[in-house]
């Protein structure tokens, strides 16, 4: 397509038409994976020129790489971010995100219910290296405020937390960050970026795993950083020399420019391309997926065996207003529920013969899986504890089969026999 005259229309329809920086040699319709380490210039000032960034050719596929590029642009196109960076999963786009902001020193302030590695990444590899973590309930406005001070370089959270599916107020936690010149950052695995538009909530930075709902039914692992350039980094002790005269785009020229390439965590062109065509289908199967979770948690919720169901949709959930304010009617395809004990918990799992005993989120099969004993096994009760990760509670992703088949499931491996 002519890269002259990007498309026009919605969101949506712009990134399936988004043009190619350059005209493909083949016309080829789909992005080629350019499965090419080093590229070829024509003269040595050619190669100074782009080694320098001062023209935009790629050098080495570690830096960047055309096939991952598009994938970017996309991304980018579908949620008018200003800057979007690939890894090759989602911890390296959170594990690149910290290492901008954080130096010896600083602090994060998060909460402890967080994704088994990034509490890890928090907790002990980050605090390795001097950054304090600290943990607090983020769904008090009041708590959080007395957790920051002039060394925090993050107020970082999930939007929905898992297994616990606990709701922050972002837009209260985005008034406190202002006020402290913190910026903002979240992990928005939960709900997609075609359903939820983070950045109209306050949201600074945005974490995502590629690899949950746009890798197209777990086909690879992935990850980004999206920059909605909201936040002037000439605030930021670690970034102020980098930032300009706006201070907008210091911390992904930082990651562009510095750690992306530094700890190479950089995401393949195949796994770009695979995930390029899940972007094309993200928000189809994500309403169809998060229709049928909110379905049959209702569904489940009185059948004999289940203690208590948890998603933020159901009636008399505490984060049901703030949840609806932020996400509408579905927030998101997974769901727990509490059994009475673990040993019931192991039962049920065993029994079933349709959902999958598997980790992973979003996958087009539903997932089932027991946390504690798995995510989190190798943490201490007294950790999961203070996670809240109870041994009762069982996680399902739900995914595409027709939501009769999944209740039929759930019903036969509650039975006692
Ligand atoms: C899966 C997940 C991650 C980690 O992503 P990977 O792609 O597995 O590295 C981080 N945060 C959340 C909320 C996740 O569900």
């Amino acid at each position: 397509m002519n890269a002259i005259n990007p498309p026009t229309g919605s969101p949506e329809t712009q990134m399936l038409h988004a043009p190619y920086p350059l005209k493909d040699a083949y016309g080829a319709l789909s992005m080629p994976v350019y499965q090419a380490v080093a590229y070829e210039f024509e003269t040595a000032a050619q190669m100074e020129a782009a080694f320098t960034g001062k023209s935009p050719e790629h050098v080495y596929s570690r830096v960047s790489n055309p096939t991952v590029q598009y994938f970017e642009q996309r991304v980018k196109t579908l949620t008018g971010a200003d800057e979007v960076i690939a890894f090759n999963s989602g911890m390296a786009a959170i594990a690149n995100t910290f290492i901008a902001v954080a130096q010896a020193g600083a602090n994060i302030v998060t909460s402890p219910h967080l994704f088994g590695n990034t509490y890890s990444l928090i907790a002990f590899t980050l605090n390795d290296f001097g950054v304090e973590p600290r943990f607090c309930n983020l769904s008090d406005v009041a708590e959080v405020e007395k957790q920051l001070d002039r060394n925090t370089c993050a107020v970082f959270l999930e939007t929905i937390t898992n297994p616990q599916m606990e709701v922050a107020d972002l837009q209260a936690l985005s008034e406190i960050c202002k006020k402290h010149r913190v910026p903002l950052i979240a992990d928005t695995t939960i709900v997609p970026f075609t359903a939820f538009k983070a950045a109209a909530f306050g949201v600074d930075v945005e974490v995502v795993s590629s690899t949950k709902y746009i890798s197209g039914g777990a086909t690879s692992l992935g990850g980004l950083v999206l920059d909605y350039g909201s936040y002037d980094w000439r605030q930021s002790s670690k970034l102020r020399t980098l930032a300009g005269q706006d201070g907008l785009s210091a911390f992904s020229l930082k990651i562009r420019r510095e750690i992306h390439r530094n700890l190479g965590a950089c995401m393949t062109p195949e796994v770009a391309a695979k995930q390029l065509t899940g972007l094309e289908t993200v928000a189809i199967r994500y309403e169809r997926a998060a229709a049928t979770c909110r379905a049959l948690a209702a569904k489940v919720r009185p059948l004999d065996g289940v203690a208590s169901v948890n998603y933020p949709a159901l009636e008399g959930h505490p984060f049901r207003d703030v949840s609806r304010r932020q996400f509408g009617e579905y927030p998101g395809a997974m769901f727990t529920f509490d059994v009475v004990s673990r040993e019931a918990a192991f039962r049920f799992i065993d029994r079933l013969k349709l959902i999958r005993r598997a980790t992973n989120l979003f996958d087009h099969k539903t997932l089932a899986i027991h946390p504690a004993s798995t995510i989190f096994g190798t943490f201490s009760e007294a950790l999961r504890q203070r996670m809240d990760v109870s041994q009762n509670t069982i996680r399902i992703s739900v995914g595409l089969e027709h939501i009769d088949d999944l209740y039929g499931d759930f019903a036969q491996a509650l039975l006692r026999d």
